[in-house]
């Protein structure tokens, strides 16, 4: 029998993520706090829940508090109905109109930007159930959403007509939150108070007014309306550096990815390790070898100024990480079996997401999400 992690999912290989539920459940619980009590929280759990898994994350956000789910795709809205999750979920990008229907059957609530969409979506609604939708206003963010005013009260009266539909939030996304010097964060507010004018205009009395995504949130969280959309910062981390040195709330990560060695061996001085004999041994070493590689999203630059952690310890890379193995130097003779740990903590050492994230130039939020389905994730609570 290998293990079984929390999907069920039996695994037989030496590699895993591990995902601290209670983690997210305290983060969620320090932005219950944060909030003011008018205000619900939609847990965004797109993309596999950031690579942490979408409905263990789903489930225990709502245990947490959060009133509602945000993903990205209908796709992935569906897979979380076919899992049970009964919870109101919005697709945040655009569906297809013809989908409409599919949404309208499984109780999932649309972002809406065109009245084009509205005009061809209500052609394929027969039934009698309707769907919830979300006005996207594009206040600065420039990616989707309306921007003018007749445009933007055209489309909120195109939705009051179609019995079918029902206006149940508008929402706005900000381009810089997460930087603490920026005039189009005030422009974006702006233009948000303005555009709820316009939709106030129309008579439409929408419930859900939304613009936080995580940063707004922790920075304004009196200013985010009547739900706010918590992604990066449930999952534990902080939505840039800037915000990381202003945080009001404790976060917890909630990430961690561990091997065990399935080889050790000693090579000699001048001796080359893996593709291209890039890594020459400089004297008597110890080389373990780690079931994990560019194939589950262990970038082959992490290699480059990296370090994993053995009994404790940081220890380098050796050579080129290979797409499913990669070597690490050890500091002294090692079992087969022992864990090595790539993200997280080792005695008092830590690799954090945010390590990795600066080491190769990017953002913390594609770690996480780097790392394949071919990686179990195993559910700690
Ligand atoms: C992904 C996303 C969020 C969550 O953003 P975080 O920075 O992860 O909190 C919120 N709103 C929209 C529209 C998104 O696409």
């Amino acid at each position: 029998m290998g293990r079984i992690s929390l999907d069920t999912r039996e695994f037989y290989r030496d590699t895993w993520a591990e995902v601290d539920l209670s983690s997210i459940e305290e983060n969620i619980r320090s932005f219950r706090g944060l909030l003011p009590d008018r205000t619900e929280i939609m847990a965004v759990v797109k993309a596999d829940g950031y690579g942490h898994g979408a409905l263990p994350v789903a489930k225990t956000a709502l245990e947490a508090g959060a009133a509602y789910l945000a993903v990205a795709l209908l796709d992935e809205a569906l897979s979380l109905r076919k899992q049970g999750i009964q919870a109101p979920i919005l697709v945040l990008g655009r569906t297809r109109p013809e989908d409409a229907a599919l949404a309208a059957e499984n109780d999932i609530s649309l972002t809406v930007f065109q009245a084009d969409w509205v005009d061809e979506a209500s052609v394929h609604l027969k039934g009698e159930k309707r769907v919830s939708l979300h006005l996207k206003i594009d206040t600065g963010m420039g990616r989707i959403g309306t921007r003018e005013a007749e445009e933007t009260k055209n489309l909120a009266l195109k939705i009051e007509e179609v019995p079918q539909f029902c206006l149940e939030g508008v929402f706005t996304h900000f381009a810089t939150a997460d930087e603490l010097e920026s005039d189009l964060v005030d422009k974006q507010f702006e233009r948000f108070a303005r555009s709820l004018e316009w939709i106030r205009e129309t008579g439409a009395a929408p419930l859900f007014i939304h613009c936080g995504n995580s940063a707004a949130s922790l920075r304004f969280p009196d200013k985010v309306f009547n739900i706010a959309r918590i992604g990066i910062s449930m999952y534990g981390l902080a939505p840039s550096e800037e915000v990381k040195s202003v945080l009001p709330i404790p976060l917890k990560e909630a990430f961690s990815l561990h091997t065990r060695l399935v080889h050790v061996k000693k090579v000699q001085r001048g001796d080359t390790v893996s593709y291209g004999a890039t890594y020459t041994a400089k004297e008597e070493e110890w080389i373990g070898t780690l079931p994990i590689g560019y194939a589950d999203g262990w970038m082959r630059r992490y290699a480059e100024k990296g370090h994993a952690l053995a009994g404790g310890r940081k220890v380098p890379f050796a050579g080129r990480i290979c797409m499913d193995q990669c070597m690490v130097r050890l500091p002294h003779e090692m079992k087969v079996g022992d864990l090595v740990t790539l993200i997280g903590c080792q005695g008092d050492e830590k690799i954090s997401i945010d390590d990795l994230a600066a080491q190769i130039g990017t953002i913390n939020y594609e770690i996480p999400c780097l790392i394949t389905s071919r990686v179990p994730r195993v559910y700690k609570k």
